[in-house]
């Protein structure tokens, strides 16, 4: 288990009520969430403004990745240990499902580089949209 409030502490951070809160619902969820979703996931004392901001605060202490899938709008994941996953979002009906593929070290192989970030989303029509 990765213990956020250490991470936080030794950034010099507080482990705030929006920061435990935001956790909680990345923690909960089995899919990246966008903001409203996350803003929908915690008690209404916390505004929107409060979640950007702390969403703001894991993308920079790298707890939290950006997932892009095409929305116009950005979801967003815990980073977590070891395994990862990508997705298919379909653009119908919204639907998102794991993929779990990922290119990281054929790419590490293929270029001699440490990579530090990437995104592999795709977008497409499920099979109950097409059907
Ligand atoms: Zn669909
Ligand atoms: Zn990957």
């Amino acid at each position: 288990m990765i213990n956020y409030k250490t991470i936080m502490k030794e950034a010099g951070l507080k482990f705030t009520r929006p920061r435990s809160l935001v956790l909680t619902a990345l923690q909960k969820a089995n899919e990246p969430l966008s903001i409203k979703e996350i803003y929908k996931r915690v008690p209404n004392r916390i505004d929107l403004a409060s979640i950007y901001r702390t969403i703001h605060c894991f993308l920079e202490l790298g707890i939290v990745r950006e997932v892009p899938l095409g929305e116009g709008y950005q979801r967003y994941e815990l980073v977590g240990e070891g395994k990862h996953y990508h997705y298919v979002l379909c653009v119908e009906c919204g639907k998102l499902e794991d993929i779990d593929i990922c290119l990281l070290e054929q790419v590490e192989k293929m270029t001699n580089y440490k990579i530090l970030s990437h995104s592999m989303e795709f977008q497409g029509i499920c099979h109950r949209c097409t059907g």
